[in-house]
C-alpha cells in the first residue's frame, strides 16, 4: 500500500494501528496450494497463534484452509469464526489430560505429544483416533526459543520411542490416524526438511492406519533486503515426489498437511506508530513512539529484526536513529538505523508485522492494546477496537479496606 492511503488509515483509525493487508495473506496461500500441486490430498492448516483475529481466521476459511490450534481458547475461536470440527488440528504441548478431552468431545483431531498422555486417553477413549507428534531430532530453526525439534526438547514424542506408541495402540485398541512433526520455525535450508521428511515417512511406514501425515511449518520469510527465505517451490518439487513415491509403497492414499503461520501472515502486517519525542544524548539520536515491546515484543523476545521506514517524511535525507518505545524498560526496536529524517508527530511503519505481533501483546504498563484494520477488496474495516481503561479495569474485584 502507499504511504499516503497508510497514513489516511492512520487518521481515521489512531495510532498505534495493526494494518493486515488480506491480498498478500490470500497470495501467500496461493503459493504454498501451488508448489504443492502434484501432491493430490494437500490440507493447509493455518496455526493461529501467529494471529488470531476472528476475522482472520475467518479468511483462512473462505480460502479453503483448515487450522491449528495449540489451546482449547483456540480450537472455541475457529468453532466460533465456523471450522467445521474436522477441519481443526489440536496440536498442544505440556496440556491436561483433560483439556485434550475437552478438544475431542468437540469433534476436533487430536493430536498427542506424550506417551503416558497417549496411555491415559486411549484407554479412557479407544474410539477416538489420534495423531502422533513425532520429534524426528533435526537440528532446526531460527533461534533457540523457536528450535523445538532437536533431542533436548520438550516436544513430540521421540523416534526412538515408535515401539512405545505402538504397544500403547495394540494395548489399548486405540487408532492412530495421522503422524505429525513441526521442527521449529525458521528453517533456512530445505535439506534439513528433507532429512526430516525421509525420517517421517519412515515412522508412517510403521503404521497400518495412517490418513494424514502433517509436515508442521517452519517456513521462513525474508525480513530484510538480502534474507533467505525457505524456496517453497523447490521444497515443492522434492518433497512431493517423495510424498507420491511413498504413497505407492503405502498403498493407501495419503493427506498431505502443513501448518504454517508466519510464511501466510507475516508480510501481510504493518505495525503504524506515532513518533512522541527525538531525544539526542552524545551518542545516539532516539525516535520514541507511542508503543513499546507491551505491543510488538519480537525485536526484544527473539532479537528479530523488522524494517522501520518514517513515511511521514520519506523522501528527506537518511539520518542513524534508535527507535525504542515508552515502557519503563529497555524496549528497542531497532539500533542504529538508517532512517529519513524523523520529526515529532511523524508515523513510522513497521514491516513483518502480521506474525506473532498482536498476538503476543500485553497491558504492560496498563497501557491499551493497538487497534486492528483488516483491508478486504480494498476497503478497510475495522477488525479490533482500540482498548480503553474499562478494558483495564476489567475482571479486577476491589477489596474494601
Ligand atoms: C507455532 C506452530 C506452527 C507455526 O509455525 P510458523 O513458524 O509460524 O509457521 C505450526 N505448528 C505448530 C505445532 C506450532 O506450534
Amino acid at each position: 500500500m502507499q504511504n499516503k492511503s497508510l497514513l489516511k488509515l492512520v487518521e481515521k483509525h489512531g495510532s498505534p494501528l495493526y494494518l493486515y493487508n488480506t491480498e498478500i495473506i490470500a497470495s501467500q496461500y496461493k503459493k504454498l496450494t501451488d508448489a504443492f500441486k502434484p501432491v493430490k490430498n494437500l490440507k493447509i492448516n493455518y496455526a493461529v497463534k501467529a494471529l488470531s483475529n476472528i476475522n482472520i481466521l475467518k479468511l483462512f476459511r473462505k480460502l479453503g484452509a483448515g487450522i491449528d490450534t495449540v489451546s482449547i481458547q483456540e480450537v472455541l475461536l475457529g468453532l466460533k469464526a465456523g471450522f467445521d470440527p474436522k477441519n481443526i488440528i489440536f496440536t498442544p504441548n505440556g496440556v491436561s489430560l483433560e483439556e485434550i478431552e475437552k478438544a475431542a468431545k468437540l469433534g476436533v483431531q487430536i493430536n498427542i505429544d506424550n506417551l503416558y498422555i497417549l496411555e491415559q486417553f486411549g484407554q479412557k477413549h479407544p474410539e477416538t483416533p489420534v495423531c502422533i507428534r513425532v520429534n524426528p531430532h533435526i537440528m532446526a530453526g531460527g533461534n533457540s526459543k523457536i528450535s523445538v525439534g532437536h533431542i533436548g526438547s520438550k516436544f513430540g514424542i521421540s523416534i526412538y520411542q515408535i515401539d512405545h506408541i505402538k504397544n500403547i495402540e495394540k494395548a489399548t485398541g486405540m487408532r492412530i490416524n495421522g503422524i505429525h512433526m513441526h521442527t521449529g520455525s525458521d528453517i533456512l535450508d530445505i535439506d534439513a526438511f528433507l532429512r526430516a521428511t525421509d525420517i517421517l515417512l519412515d515412522v508412517v511406514s510403521k503404521f497400518e492406519n495412517i490418513e494424514f501425515v502433517d509436515f508442521g511449518s517452519g517456513f521462513k520469510v525474508p525480513y530484510k533486503e538480502g534474507d533467505i527465505s525457505t524456496d517453497i517451490e523447490s521444497l515443492g518439487v522434492k518433497l512431493s515426489k517423495k510424498f507420491n513415491e511413498f504413497i505407492k509403497t503405502y498403498g493407501k492414499p495419503l493427506i498431505l498437511m502443513f501448518e504454517p503461520g508466519k510464511f501466510l501472515v507475516s508480510e501481510s502486517g504493518k505495525f503504524l506508530t506515532k513518533v512522541n519525542v527525538i531525544k539526542q544524548t552524545p551518542s545516539t539520536v532516539f525516535a520514541a513512539v507511542d508503543s513499546g515491546f507491551n505491543h510488538f515484543i519480537r525485536p526484544m523476545f527473539y532479537n528479530s529484526h523488522h524494517h522501520i521506514t518514517n513515511i511521514s517524511n520519506p523522501k528527506a535525507k537518511n539520518k542513524f536513529y534508535s527507535v525504542v518505545g515508552y515502557i519503563c524498560e529497555t524496549d528497542t526496536f531497532g539500533s542504529n538505523r538508517q532512517i529519513s529524517e524523523i520529526r515529532e508527530d511523524d508515523i513510522l511503519c513497521f514491516d513483518n508485522a502480521g506474525a506473532y505481533c498482536f498476538s503476543m501483546t500485553s497491558n504492560y504498563n496498563s497501557r491499551f492494546r493497538p487497534a486492528e484494520v483488516m483491508v478486504y477488496n480494498g476497503k478497510d474495516f475495522l477488525i479490533r477496537k482500540r482498548e480503553t481503561i474499562e478494558d483495564i479495569f476489567r475482571g479486577q474485584d476491589e477489596v474494601e479496606f
